[in-house]
């Protein structure tokens, strides 16, 4: 596709082609010089005056500087929502909270383009996979839960809710919008306020998202937003007056967050590390499957933590499936995120890109056998070739490890039993696999499994109204769905 060679045209000029760029128009997308905070509704200086760049991982150049959040701008922060919360928002009809959120829905629709333009700039990842998967499912779930905020007692019958108060929501660089969107949505419609924090190198869709609530009149101080690194997210996880922590990022933040609020009254929904078992049957069909893995791997640079990293063939198929990877990981185009054609963007920063080549290297000295792509990389920003490993044992830390990048390891498996326990012999439980051409054995599988969600035949699928989370050091409480309103609520009677 990319770069089949013609054989037997004899042109003056290079005789591969590939597709001519089509790039997104940048000129589409607003990026103030600086961002303040949002608190109260209004944007606010921060206290210290200090803020940071933001930088665009595809060239290194600067984007905007955001404002530095500290404790006492956390504390601004969870007045206003307290404020908010006690004299608006939750005395307000659940009708009305719900027309505000179907409104930001409709407007995060509105800025669709804008928002997919500056998520693939600030985070590298391909403008095909901002546009057509993060910014219309976060829409979508703004959707869905308008739709519940006035539909609770249906949600739980004959029970009676409560909103916990006010939520403390940190999220983290791979979906930034998204996970917002996910935090934001259930908790508002609940009858909750937030004050949340995104990724220090991912902020400013979040930013954007803010003029959007600003835009869209919900009452100032329902939804508070700062940004910071992590010296911010751990004020808001100690502030004294907040009744829920919603915590999605790596196991070992997640572990100092349980730490911290362990002993207080504050209720935590944590959704964090994974590393999802991707198992390919000999009865699978294989193309469709070769797919399905490229999909789940390669086409979100492997920044999603439920990403099938660790795939699991049967033994019989393992040649064929292994061919047919290298050909087509040779095809997938890496470059530009603003450009259509692009498969695989950039990694998201400098820091990310050295845990990376780290596991790359601890891989090759593992004894593992390492393939990658043979295409050419931009020579700025950070930039990783999309890479299988063969010959990997069940104990090499690149099959037990979260890599968080374009990164594949490749193991094998002779039965169903064998291949059940390896793939839950793992500290995390978030997501899983699974290629047959059986339905029994998909049954099976998915009941088998110790994962939150468990894909059959397809994968990285995503929808509001279906729950998501995990077990073992994946986390706890599910995000999504029907099931994404309780650690929100207080349930009496
Ligand atoms: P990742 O490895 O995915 O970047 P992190 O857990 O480091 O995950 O970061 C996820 C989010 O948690 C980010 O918004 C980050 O700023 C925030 N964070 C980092 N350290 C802390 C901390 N000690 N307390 C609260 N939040 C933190």
């Amino acid at each position: 596709m990319a770069k089949a060679k013609s054989n037997t045209l004899k042109l003056n000029f290079d005789t591969s082609w590939s597709y001519a760029p089509a790039p997104e128009n940048k000129s589409a997308a607003t990026i103030k010089k600086q961002y303040d905070l949002f608190i109260n509704g209004d944007w606010v200086k921060p206290s210290g005056n200090k803020y940071f760049d933001t930088i665009n991982p595809a060239n290194e150049e600067k984007l905007s500087e955001v404002a530095d959040a500290n404790m006492a701008d956390v504390d601004a922060a969870v007045k206003a929502a307290r404020n908010a919360y006690e004299k608006i928002w939750k005395k307000m009809p659940a009708k009305e909270r719900g027309k505000y959120i179907f409104r930001i829905a409709r407007m995060i629709q509105e800025k669709a383009r804008e928002l997919a333009i500056i998520e693939s700039l600030d985070g590298g990842k391909p403008i095909r996979e901002s546009r057509d998967f993060d910014v219309p499912t976060a829409a979508n779930h703004f959707f869905y839960y308008a739709g519940w905020a006035d539909k609770l007692d249906y949600a739980f019958p004959n029970r009676l809710s409560e909103p916990l108060g006010v939520a403390g929501q940190i999220i983290p660089w791979n979906f930034p919008l998204l996970m917002a969107a996910w935090k934001i949505a259930p908790a508002i419609a609940t009858g909750n306020t937030v004050v949340l924090k995104p990724a220090e190198t991912t902020s400013l869709t979040a930013l954007k998202l803010a003029e959007i609530i600003q835009e869209s009149g919900l009452p100032e101080g329902v939804v508070n937003i700062v940004t910071g690194a992590g010296a911010t997210g751990a004020a808001i996880v100690n502030h004294p007056d907040i009744n829920k922590i919603a915590f999605t990022g790596s196991t070992e933040v997640g572990k100092i967050i349980q730490r911290a609020i362990a002993g207080t009254n504050k209720k935590a929904t944590l959704e964090l590390g994974g590393k999802a078992a991707n198992i390919i049957f000999e009865d699978a069909p294989i193309d469709q499957a070769v797919e399905g893995v490229i999909n789940g791997i390669f086409f979100n640079q492997g920044h999603v933590c439920c990403s099938g990293s660790w795939l699991y063939v049967q033994e019989s198929v393992a040649k064929e499936v292994i061919r047919k990877l290298k050909d087509r990981i040779e095809s997938l185009i890496v470059g530009d995120p603003l450009d259509k054609n692009t498969d695989i963007g950039a990694i998201n920063s400098r820091q990310q890109l050295e845990t990376i080549d780290k596991y790359l290297n601890i891989g090759k000295k593992e004894g593992a056998e390492m393939y990658q792509s043979s295409c050419s990389l931009p020579g700025k920003g950070f930039w990783c070739r999309p890479t299988l490993f063969t010959n990997v044992a069940q104990s090499n830390r690149i099959a037990q490890e979260e890599i968080f990048g374009p990164v594949l390891a490749i193991l094998t498996f002779r039965t169903d039993d064998e291949v059940i326990e390896k793939a839950n012999n793992s500290p995390y439980g978030l997501s899983a696999g699974v290629w047959t051409d059986k339905g029994s054995k998909i049954f099976n599988m998915t009941r088998r499994m110790r994962a939150g969600v468990v894909w059959a035949n397809t994968f990285n699928k995503f929808d509001p109204s279906s729950p998501f989370g995990g077990y073992k050091e994946s986390g706890f409480g599910r995000e999504g769905g029907l099931h994404g309103l309780l650690p929100y609520l207080n349930l009496i009677n």
